[in-house]
């Protein structure tokens, strides 16, 4: 700990892992008091200005940001840049071993702490055990390309690829809606190693095809995008540096009873891949019904159009949504949701039904409107609906 700190007694400090972290910036832009910085080492949280208010813990794709110590001084910023790894929890002292008389306050504190974030968004409550961080930057492990295929129409804008990785004999235990990180090869202008890309799993948890210890990844490829061009062009047989798995909220529920409402957009889909397999594969009777919103520029940008097609309604429910048909008017998921509302109600009403939602950060605003207006239009209090549901670990977004 650095001299310059104070002795203010324990207190709870928020923390973020360094070796878990992708420097993806999230944290920082969302941060509305300004706590979050970074050096070229380590994105920090500066104690003297976060207030909890939790802000950057939804966004934070890889959960490197819900860290928390009790600390009887703070660490400051410089401590944090310097770190590798996190500190262990320090020993708080008590009454009986000469310190202060705090030892239930700090007590409190470290059961908070290791809460997490205080209940902002939270798994659904059937959604299995998720292992995360089980690999990082310094220990990744291997993965083999086993196949790489075009998803888009050769006609499209867009180049949108399914990439499957196998692990062979290492342990990657995945869950539906969690994320992988792929380590791009070489480093940057300065000699730094690239930074790690986050992509969302496509398929369920006993891999590509039952029992295959593989997963399979949705990647678009940006134009000027480093590790999309590296992923898009890999192939089969090559080997990937991993690390993850991440994510512990954005979860599928296990219980056949939920209900599922799925809305993405482009790429955003490859979660919901993996949670129509699930359902598929190991509750094709499931009481609860699945259905998704999904909007793409025009069919043949659309992701997995094909196979969708052959999925049946009882399993689940399509509303696709096209902005750039030629002679057709620009639809939005969210236009969408407004014009089956009646449908949306029925499972708005309904105690079992889970919401996430996957995509374009631009997305978020217009799909909570819809929401609003057509709970509006039952009489029903969105943003009353909606906090019910975040706490019940029923409503989940990820957006970049
Ligand atoms: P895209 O092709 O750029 O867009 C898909 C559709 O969304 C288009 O029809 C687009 O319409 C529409 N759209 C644009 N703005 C919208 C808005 N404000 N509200 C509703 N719809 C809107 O999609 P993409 O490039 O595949 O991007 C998907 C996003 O998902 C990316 O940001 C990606 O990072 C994120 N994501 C990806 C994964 C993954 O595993 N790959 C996982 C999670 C999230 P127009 O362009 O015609 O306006």
């Amino acid at each position: 700990m650095s001299e310059t700190q104070t002795a203010t007694g324990p207190k709870k400090q928020h923390l973020i892992d360094p070796e878990v972290c992708i420097r993806c910036n999230t944290c920082e832009e969302t941060c509305p008091v300004d706590a979050i910085t970074h050096d070229d080492n380590n994105y920090v949280v500066d104690a003297e200005k976060c207030n909890f208010c939790l802000d950057c813990i939804s966004p934070c794709p890889t959960g490197s940001i819900d860290n928390w110590r009790v600390v009887n001084a703070a660490y400051s910023i410089d401590d944090q840049f310097g770190w590798q790894e996190l500190p262990a929890q320090e020993e708080i002292a008590s009454a009986e071993d000469g310190g202060e008389a705090v030892d239930d306050e700090a007590a409190k504190l470290i059961a908070e702490a290791h809460s997490g974030s205080g209940g902002k968004s939270i798994a659904p409550a059937s959604a299995s055990k998720p292992t995360i961080n089980l690999y990082n930057r310094g220990r990744p492990v291997t993965a083999t390309v086993t196949g790489n295929f075009r998803l888009t129409e050769a006609e499209a804008d867009n180049d949108v690829r399914h990439v499957i990785l196998d692990f062979g004999d290492a342990s990657f235990p995945i869950l539906e809606g969690q994320s992988i990180g792929i380590i791009p090869p070489g480093s940057d202008e300065n000699g730094k190693p690239h930074v790690i890309r986050l992509y969302s799993v496509a398929s369920p948890r006993d891999g590509e095809k039952p029992k295959t210890n593989n997963l399979a990844l949705t990647v678009k490829r940006e134009p000027q995008g480093l590790c999309s061009n590296y992923v898009c062009d890999l192939k089969k047989g090559d080997t990937v540096q991993v690390t993850g798995p991440f994510g512990a909220t954005f979860l599928m529920p296990d219980d056949p009873s939920a209900n599922i409402i799925m809305i993405c957009t482009g790429t955003g889909s490859a979660p919901f891949r993996g949670f129509t397999e699930r359902r598929r594969r190991t509750m094709r009777d499931a009481p609860g019904r699945m259905m998704i919103y999904f909007g793409a520029r025009r069919p043949e940008e659309l992701p997995y159009f094909g196979p969708l097609q052959k999925v049946p309604d009882g399993l689940l429910r399509k509303h696709f949504a096209y902005s750039r048909v030629p002679g057709e008017p620009k639809t939005y998921v969210q236009d969408r949701m407004r014009a089956t509302a009646e449908e949306m109600l029925v499972f708005l009403k309904n105690a079992r039904t889970h919401i996430y939602i996957c995509g374009l950060k631009g997305m978020e605003a217009g799909v909570d409107e819809a929401l609003a207006d057509i709970c509006r239009s039952a009489g029903m209090d969105w943003a009353s609906l909606r906090g019910d549901m975040r706490a019940q670990g029923r409503y989940h977004v990820e957006t970049y």
